[in-house]
């Protein structure tokens, strides 16, 4: 059983999964760019690395959960970076959400060192970070899978195994590209019918007793109508997603002229200086064009 966890990428997301595994027993080494939130993980106990190289080193399981393709390949592939040191029969679990072609070159890097390679995106939020619930959608070899599920099941309450290395990454890419869209579509529904005069909450009502209802609309409606648009998950990193998810399907010759559509909205946002706020914030681009805001007086999120 794996009892030794390099940890690379201490974020929204890796902070309280590192946090996590600490507090499930393992003996964590963390890793992180800006050295200052390595902090919480010293207190709570793990080691501190100063490369990622240092955070593989000894490790049975190196877990990364970094902001793009880039980033990963620059702690994995980079210098001083996790392959410099992984260790043969090592499992490298990949929870960024990146591309799935580079994330597959990776896994054959890893194998040439003996070490397995899991695309392990995750789908949750900051909340389920913390709780430990969140959903993992996994690519990769199954035995690695299995050798490893003991410490995805600190970090997350379901595990779906999608096939293939990348398919992970490519179910990831799907359901962000849902989420997104679905996000932009009821902004416009409802600035729609709160212009023509319709509160936002009698909407909310409404969509909640129809077949439109969407957990996500749940989810983010009272955090909208009070303006609060702290980044659970910021908008810059669900318009990369949104890229990924585009590239994927040209890759495979699919068709996605909504979301193509909706990648620019998200883009026009980001252009406004909106990408460090949380995904939601979209609904603002769509309000200023629109002239008409999604507010209501004394709303709780
Ligand atoms: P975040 O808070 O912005 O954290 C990004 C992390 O990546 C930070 O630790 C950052 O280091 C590190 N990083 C970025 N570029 C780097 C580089 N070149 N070298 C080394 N480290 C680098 O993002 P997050 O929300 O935790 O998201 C992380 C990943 O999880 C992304 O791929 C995202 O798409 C995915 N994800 C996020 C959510 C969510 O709700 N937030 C949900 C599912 C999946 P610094 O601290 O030095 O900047």
């Amino acid at each position: 059983m794996p009892q030794s966890i390099g940890f690379i990428g201490l974020g929204i997301m890796g902070q309280p999964m590192a946090l996590n595994l600490v507090k499930a027993g393992y003996k964590v080494t963390a890793y992180n760019r800006t050295t200052t939130k390595t902090v919480p993980l010293e207190r709570a106990g793990a080691d501190v690395a100063s490369t990622p190289a240092e955070a593989a080193k000894d490790a049975d399981v190196v877990i990364l959960i970094v902001s793009d393709t880039a980033a990963v390949e620059e702690v994995v592939a980079g210098k001083e970076g996790v392959f410099e040191t992984l260790r043969a029969g090592a499992v490298v679990i990949d929870s960024s959400t990146i591309s799935p072609t580079v994330s597959r070159k990776l896994a054959c890097m890893a194998a040439g060192k003996g070490a397995g390679w899991l695309d392990a995106p995750v789908t949750g939020s900051k909340h389920g970070a913390e709780k430990g619930e969140l959903t993992f959608m996994i690519g990769g070899d199954r035995e690695a899978l299995e050798r490893v599920m003991p410490v995805l099941k600190v970090l997350g309450k379901k595990h779906i195994y999608c096939g293939q290395h990348g398919l992970g990454l490519a179910a990831k890419l799907a359901m962000n590209s849902i989420l997104a869209t679905t996000i932009a579509v009821f902004a416009e529904g409802f600035l729609m019918g709160t212009k023509a005069g319709v509160s936002p909450q009698t909407l909310l009502e409404i969509m909640q007793w129809s077949l439109a209802r969407a957990a996500i609309v749940d989810f983010k409606a009272p955090f909208i109508f009070k303006g609060d648009f702290t980044p659970y998950f910021p908008l810059k990193l669900m318009h990369k997603d949104l890229e990924l998810a585009m590239e994927t399907a040209y890759a495979q010759n699919v068709p996605m002229p909504t979301t193509a559509a909706v990648k620019e909205v998200y883009g026009s946002a980001k252009a406004q200086g909106k990408g460090d706020l949380d995904y939601a914030a979209v609904v603002t681009f769509l309000e200023e064009v629109a002239g008409v805001k999604l507010r209501v007086p004394g709303a709780a999120s």
